[in-house]
């Protein structure tokens, strides 16, 4: 071999070396740039799923699970490719999927496909703080989804002078009906003690309510409502009324769908009904009375 034919191979090497450096270097933009966003449309994906399913828990693991399989597959997610975990002890979905991206030029060195993957957890915790209650107290049962209950109670119903409605803030009817139309303005928490407001008051019941449903403009239902429709309560539960103006202690929040107020004088009561909901608010433990807020974790 000559001297010049030497350099001309050690030249072919290097270039050949360069070459696969840049198709390699083109490979990682390239195909770095679709497997990423492959990444992040499937992350997305298992957010919404495990959210959903989180969202329905409280409805039991079959309802979590059919919640979070339908957004899967809304979200072009096989049931195949999606793992999910539902855990309605610990009030949490888990959603996973993994996915094979073929590749483009990476192709040439022989990669032809590569796995992208995701996972999402959503978990629901109870409501300890809450802002806008209205001033009632529930007496604490196991509530039912849908099931109309007496939100103030009319004669003959109420204890010691009290029908269920509390002073929040401040004493008295006019500032009861204030509370009633708007929600009381300040913070609530489980384990704090409140003062009750004795008498039916059915005057400024029936005005704030009367006010409620007239403010909602969407024909809500307890089925199908906006978040913040007027029609909404949130109402401390209680464990039981006291006799006369007393103390009593908020065992945690409930909300309940207005479906009105009826009954005069004495016998003045507003009935509603139990719905879930996801309030915003301060929350921590296990959700309990159906009011969650859901934190989603990676
Ligand atoms: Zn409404």
């Amino acid at each position: 071999m000559s001297e010049r034919k030497a350099e001309r191979g050690a030249v072919t090497v290097i270039v050949l070396a360069a070459m696969v450096a840049v198709l390699g270097l083109g490979a990682i933009v390239i195909d770095g740039g679709l497997l990423y966003h492959e990444q992040a449309k499937l992350q997305t994906a298992v957010d919404a799923v495990a959210l959903a399913g989180a969202q329905a828990l409280p409805l039991g693991h079959v309802a979590a699970r059919n919640a979070a399989e339908s957004v899967a597959l809304n979200n072009g997610l096989s049931l195949d490719e999606l793992q999910l975990g539902v855990d309605a002890a610990g009030a949490a979905v888990t959603a996973s999927a993994a996915r094979q991206v073929a590749l483009g030029l990476a192709r040439i060195l022989d990669h032809h496909q590569a796995t992208v993957g995701a996972r999402a957890e959503a978990r629901l915790s109870g409501l300890t703080g809450l802002q806008g209650v209205a001033p009632l107290g529930v007496i604490w049962q196991n509530f039912v989804f849908g099931q109309l209950y007496d939100i103030k109670m009319g004669a003959g119903s109420g204890g010691g002078g009290n029908y269920g409605a509390l002073a929040l803030g401040g004493t008295g009817s006019a500032n009861y009906r204030e509370n009633l139309r708007s929600g009381y303005p300040g913070w609530l928490h489980v384990g704090d003690t409140v003062l009750t407001e004795p008498g039916n008051m059915s005057g400024p019941t029936k005005q704030a309510i009367d006010e409620r449903l007239a403010a909602c403009r969407d024909g809500c239902t307890f089925t199908r409502h906006t978040a913040d429709c007027p029609r909404i309560m949130l109402v401390a539960v209680i464990p039981g009324l006291p006799n006369g103006r007393g103390e009593v202690t908020i065992l945690g929040f409930a909300a309940f769908f207005v479906e009105g107020v009826t009954g005069q004088g004495n016998d003045n009561f507003i009935r509603g009904r139990f719905i879930q909901l996801r309030a915003r608010g301060e929350s921590g433990g296990t959700p309990s009375f159906g009011l969650a807020t859901i934190r989603l974790t990676r």
